[in-house]
């Protein structure tokens, strides 16, 4: 069921860039394996997918000591400072970063494992109060201050949309997401390099291609719906 899903899902990736008239390798598809197991990972990782998101540290952590070490985990949720420790020496990009003070916490994290950290500004492009991320007018100012950390790596943003049934009723904050992203790179800010825009997930990752996604994060799609009634 996966690798026909996955097939199924890159099929539609591959049309949304042709739609939009871009190249398939200017997408990253993250799986976002959260709450599935560890052989569903497997049967996604030998179809080729190496690109795995997941939203808590303790799972990152159980899951990274079984799985093969060329898998490139991404952190896409909500994180804690006092659980940054476990996870810079892991994860290969954290998606949700929306404070000074996380960004300085990772920078501190990495010095002592004297290691280094991609990051990304996270946009509550939506202003849905349930959600995590920045105003569009505080994110310029933030990136300017991470900017300054040296172990920290700004290379774009990311957001979570809100659930819609009909997926155009994101273009207009895809769109949105994309100039913002388009006018802090245009400022060529010190030590910050942008070229993610973490955008689009099961349900609207086909517009989000089309309005500039350079990776979109699908669970739902790939690996079927999650069960939360276990640990509610
Ligand atoms: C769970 C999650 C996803 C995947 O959502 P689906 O609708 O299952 O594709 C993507 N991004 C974030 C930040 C998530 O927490």
């Amino acid at each position: 069921m996966i690798t026909e899903n996955i097939n199924d899902v890159e099929k539609k990736i591959e049309e949304a860039c042709k739609r939009a008239g871009r190249n398939r390798e200017d997408v990253t598809l993250i799986a976002v394996s959260k709450t599935k197991p560890v052989s569903y990972i497997e049967e996604a990782y030998n179809t080729g997918i190496r690109d795995y998101g997941e939203n808590k540290v303790q799972e990152i952590c159980d899951k990274y000591d079984v799985l093969p070490n060329d898998i490139k985990w991404h952190m896409i949720g909500h994180l804690q400072r006092n659980k940054v420790k476990y996870i810079v020496d892991k994860v290969c990009m954290i998606h949700s970063v929306d404070s000074f003070r996380l960004a300085e916490q990772i920078n501190q994290e990495c010095i002592k494992k004297n290691c280094d950290m991609d990051i990304l500004v996270q946009v509550n492009i939506g202003h849905e109060d349930t959600k995590f991320g920045l105003n569009e007018d505080e994110v310029e100012s933030l990136i300017m201050e991470i900017s300054k950390l040296e172990r920290v790596h700004i290379k774009g943003l990311m957001t979570i949309a809100p659930y819609v049934s009909n997926p155009e009723e994101n273009r207009e904050l895809f769109k949105g997401m994309h100039k913002l992203y388009v006018d802090i790179t245009q400022k060529n800010i010190d030590n910050v390099s942008m070229s993610v825009l973490s955008m689009g997930m099961t349900n609207d990752y086909e517009v989000a291609i089309e309005e500039g996604a350079t990776h979109v994060r699908v669970g739902t799609g790939i690996f079927g719906e999650r069960d939360y009634s276990k640990n509610a």
